[in-house]
């Protein structure tokens, strides 16, 4: 079967005086993995709720297709959806959960059978077929959630921050495998987390939410590269954000330096310069830096993190840069020590202009 666009209009969903969600629009294309990112009570879970049926919002549509949906019950939407604590059956098996929706279709039972041999394959438990569900491990419960949510070949998947209880490294792991599994089976997908590395690791497109509104969609890299505001900015990767201020020309300015020529739409409003730590780099004495903006300032901290080590410079004025570089860069910079003062460079292209709170 074919994958499902779902297109969200004007949903509305209110408790008692809480608008868990203001009026959200969305478009999820056929096929692709979406991802709800937003903090913990932003209204992802009662967004995923009503896409399954399982609340009902106060107003709005939700289309599968050109099918209006926001009437039906789940059982009718024939959607694969992952709980957040999975949700499986505990006196049952493995293969038993699995064949759980099969059933409830009455699916002849040899189909059944190689359905969920199948689905046991795909997710690796294959041996684990007969086992009970307490017998499983963490990230096996996982699995089995996941092959119960499209043994039945749902033209929309839904999953609810499904890897939350797992440790770091399995989640990382399954992180990859729900991504490639995504690739095998081509099903819509709309998933939850408030982990923004986990939505840049496995999304075609993210959708930023808060307080119950979209506040930005798009690809990972545009999301990340082009943060709308501040709020964007922070919750995804790691920011600076220093104010800018007008010249008399109406030219945007950090301490002497004019960093975006006037332009109309900067008049009347604040703006403010978002800086990515890994894009500031260090500059030696010799070098001539002219082709990028320069910070000089005084290390505070200097904390050798593995992969990267974090410095944080304070600057004359007293806001404070953070800087991300390689360890083998750091050591090669011998004044990277705390006390000292350096210069850093954040060349043109990687400047993100916002409007300021
Ligand atoms: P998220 O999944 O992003 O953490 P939710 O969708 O669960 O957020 O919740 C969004 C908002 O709606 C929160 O303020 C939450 O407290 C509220 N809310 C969710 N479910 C209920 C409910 N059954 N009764 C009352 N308030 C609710
Ligand atoms: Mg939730």
């Amino acid at each position: 079967m074919d994958a499902l666009p779902i297109k969200i209009r004007s949903l509305t969903k209110t408790y008692g005086s809480i608008y868990a969600l203001k009026s959200v629009d969305l478009n999820i294309n056929s096929g692709e993995f979406l991802t709800l990112l937003g903090p913990s009570g932003s209204g992802k879970t009662t967004l995923l709720m009503a896409v399954a049926g399982f609340s009902r919002p106060d107003a709005g549509s939700v289309l599968f297709g050109e099918k209006e949906m926001v009437l039906s019950p789940p059982h009718k939407r024939d959607v694969g959806m992952v709980f957040q604590n999975y949700a499986l059956f505990p006196h049952m098996t493995v293969a038993e959960n699995i064949a759980f929706p099969l059933k409830l279709r009455k699916i002849k039972p040899k189909e059944q059978a190689d359905q969920v041999n199948a689905a046991l394959a795909t997710v690796q438990l294959t041996d684990y077929s007969k086992r009970k569900i307490d017998q499983l491990s963490g990230g096996q419960r996982q699995r089995v959630a996941l092959a119960r949510a499209f043994v039945f070949k749902p033209r929309i998947l839904l999953m609810d921050e499904p890897l939350a209880a797992l440790d770091k490294k399995l989640r990382e792991q399954m992180q990859i495998e729900l991504k490639q599994l995504h690739r095998q089976l081509g099903v819509t997908t709309v998933y939850v987390t408030h982990d923004q590395r986990e939505a840049l690791t496995m999304s075609d497109r993210v959708a930023v939410i808060n307080e119950g509104e979209i506040i930005q969609i798009g690809t990972p890299e545009q999301i990340y590269s082009n943060p709308k505001n501040s709020f964007v900015a922070d919750f995804i990767g790691e920011s600076t954000i220093l104010p800018l201020t007008p010249n008399n020309r109406g030219d945007l300015c950090y301490s002497d330096s004019i960093l975006y020529s006037a332009k109309p739409e900067f008049n009347n409003k604040n703006w403010a310069l978002v800086i990515r730590p890994e894009r500031l780099f260090p500059i030696s004495n010799s070098e001539n830096p002219k082709t990028s903006i320069t910070f000089e300032g005084k290390i505070m901290e200097f904390v050798f993190q593995g992969e990267s080590t974090l410095g944080i410079i304070q600057l004359p004025n007293s806001d404070q840069l953070t800087i991300r570089i390689s360890p083998t860069i750091a050591a090669s910079f011998t004044d990277f020590k705390t006390g000292q003062t350096i210069m850093v460079g954040l060349n043109h292209n990687d400047k993100i202009l916002i409007p300021a709170n």
